[in-house]
């Protein structure tokens, strides 16, 4: 199917031209931080989405394999807060590679060496993305609380010592990340706490959630609207490739949870159709080529 515009609406609409990816918001809306810049605004009592249970995710598992999906994602939210996610894991590691996005706060020696055991057993990848907003606490802790950069490098240190390697994930509200100075920075950074071969990703803002008030909301000409997506634009887009698993049912991608019209359906097989990009998030997501996938 190729991609095209709306007549109706003059947006453009994404086709799904696979579902590659599942993403699964395994920890609801539910943090242990409450991060200023966060597109879903996630907190401890953010209760939109609840978590998600071992059998909720078994019973996506089994139509996910069934329509060929290739990768799975765990987010939040924290993860780790979901006291079942150890056997979530475990069984989604014998369908397919796995990618866990973590504050890391919460990982600690024992968990690290679990998240291994798991990783050891699987014939499948685990990796764990760890989110940091600075290259130390003045940077990172205005935007993620008091306290949190000491308490984020205990998480990654506790992976490296266990033998994983975590992607770090880095966003713009980190001044100059994105620059070429600022990702040598990085490397150097990660390089001096313990992981020697670094795996770096910068990602934009989404002015969304918390960011609205952190520094700005979209403008009113950030939108798609009168735009033409040709295919290749279309298959940068991740949700022509991914569906997102919420307590409430399934969501076109990871990113517009709290749009009631991106819930697409209960199944996923009832999420196979396209979507219409009328969301100023779906700007960005154009506009930067950007996609929550490692
Ligand atoms: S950005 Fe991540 S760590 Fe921060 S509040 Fe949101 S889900 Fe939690
Ligand atoms: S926010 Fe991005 S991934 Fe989600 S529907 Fe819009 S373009 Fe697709």
């Amino acid at each position: 199917m190729n991609a095209q515009s709306s007549a109706s609406s003059g947006f453009p609409i994404a086709p799904l031209f696979a579902l590659d990816t599942l993403w699964f918001q395994v920890a609801g809306t539910l943090c242990n931080l409450e991060c200023t810049h966060c597109f879903i605004s996630c907190s401890p009592t953010n209760h939109a989405h609840e978590m998600l249970t071992l059998a909720d995710v078994k019973r996506h598992l089994r139509e996910a394999e069934a329509l060929g999906v290739k990768e799975y994602y765990f987010t939040g939210g924290e993860p780790f807060m979901n006291h079942e996610i150890f056997e979530i894991l475990e069984e989604t590691l014998c369908q397919g590679p796995v990618s866990v996005l973590t504050n890391g706060v919460l990982i600690r020696a024992d968990t690290a060496a679990r998240l291994k055991r798991l990783s050891d057993a699987s014939e499948y990848s685990l990796d764990i993305r760890i989110s940091i907003d600075g290259w130390n606490a003045a940077t990172n802790d205005p935007i993620r609380g008091a306290g949190t950069f000491e308490r984020i490098l205990g998480g990654v240190r506790a992976l490296a010592s266990a033998g994983l390697n975590p992607v770090i994930t880095v966003t713009e509200a980190c001044e100059g990340a994105a620059t070429q100075d600022g990702r040598t920075r990085f490397f150097d950074f990660l390089r001096s706490i313990g992981l020697p071969q670094p795996r770096l990703k910068i990602m934009p803002l989404l002015r969304i959630g918390a960011e609205e008030q952190r520094l700005r909301a979209y403008e009113s000409w950030e939108t798609l609207k009168g735009r033409e997506l040709t295919p290749d634009e279309a298959g940068v887009l991740q949700c022509t490739g991914c569906r997102m698993v919420t307590s409430k049912g399934v969501y076109v991608c990871p990113i517009l949870i709290d749009a009631p019209d991106a819930k697409m359906g209960e199944t996923l097989g009832e999420t196979a159709r396209p979507f219409t990009l009328s969301h100023q998030a779906c700007f960005t997501c154009h506009e930067t080529g950007f996609s929550c996938r490692t």
